[in-house]
């Protein structure tokens, strides 16, 4: 299912999953903001909060916004986000599976997994890659296939040893925080560009977040301006390295109830986020989970403004 091959116009390539891709000159970090609705961008956008964002977007970048996979969960779409595909071939149908023997069991075992990651295969043919996730558990699912990858989680007394890398918190200069401080995903990128400061020859890294403020912090709300600034400080210094960049999410966020405190759904799903487009999300009221809009690219140089403009939040997070 991987291969690597010459494209005559592009160069060496990659085939993982029915896909090609080409082995990138330039380092490529792609970046998921697990809840990352559209709605903070371009509620932060749009209030000046993200300078270097939105200098991408001038620059000639891309911006969209797409459909998450059903059922709209981290892991499926983390899953098909590195690996190219839907939960059908790579596996990953949800965040839990009911075993043959009725158990429930969290997919996050590296052995559920049907298909290689995109970072696997580059991986394999000599391309080197990185995985740095702010939960661990995602780590063992998203590193699977020799991926050298890290988490925050763990950080605390780790190094990496396939890029000569003793003591993690001490490459970064600080303490990685725990995975419920509004900081924990500021510090996977961190973890991220100190690696590659010290491996500049690592091609492809991916770059998971955690949803806690945005499961806390609606958009416009002090927690969400102050970790869309940070992130966008971050962005920042990824922009003056050099690298190609791709910011997406796993899903969106939605408020469980409408602005008069009548609740949105008639069971209390966690897991209920309807489509984030104006459209579909007043004809949705399925208790079920439903899949809704996640995808942000940027890609460095340029983007398009997003035409969905700021507007004032009216709704809070519920969990
Ligand atoms: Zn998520």
């Amino acid at each position: 299912m991987t291969g690597l091959a010459t494209d005559e116009t592009t160069g060496p390539v990659i085939t993982v999953n029915g896909r090609t891709y080409r082995i990138p000159v330039v380092p490529v970090v792609v970046i998921t903001v697990d809840g990352g609705d559209p709605e903070y961008f371009a509620d932060a956008v749009g209030r000046d909060l993200m300078p270097n964002l939105a200098a991408m977007l001038r620059a000639g970048g891309e911006f969209q916004t797409g459909a998450s996979e059903m059922p709209s969960l981290t892991n499926p779409n983390n899953i098909s986000i590195v690996t190219g595909v839907s939960p059908a071939i790579h596996g990953i149908p949800g965040n839990y599976c009911r075993l043959s023997d009725g158990r429930i069991e969290l997919l996050n075992h590296p052995d559920f997994l049907r298909a290689p990651s995109i970072h696997a295969a580059f991986q394999e043919a000599g391309v080197r890659t990185l995985m740095v996730t702010t939960k661990d558990k995602l780590r063992r699912l998203l590193g699977k296939g020799g991926v050298p990858s890290v988490s925050v989680e763990k950080a605390s007394g780790e190094g990496l040893a396939e890029y000569g890398i003793d003591d993690l918190e001490e490459l970064v200069g600080e303490p990685a925080p725990g995975i419920y401080d509004p900081r924990a995903s500021h510090y996977a990128i961190r973890l991220a560009l100190a690696i590659w400061r010290a491996n500049r020859d690592i091609r492809l890294i991916y770059v998971s977040l955690t949803d806690f403020v945005q499961h806390s912090a609606a958009p416009g709300s002090q927690m969400a301006d102050q970790f869309f600034i940070e992130f966008d400080t971050l962005l920042g210094e990824i922009i003056d390295e050099g690298f190609t960049i791709g910011i997406t999410a796993d899903h969106g966020m939605n408020s469980k109830h409408a602005a008069d405190g009548t609740p949105r759904s008639t069971t209390s799903a966690t897991f209920w986020r309807p489509p984030a487009s104006r459209s579909m999300r007043s004809s949705c009221r399925s208790p079920t989970p439903t899949t809704d809009t996640t995808g942000l690219w940027a890609r460095s140089p340029g983007y398009t403004s997003p035409k969905d403009t700021a507007k004032p939040p009216t709704r809070s997070f519920v969990t």
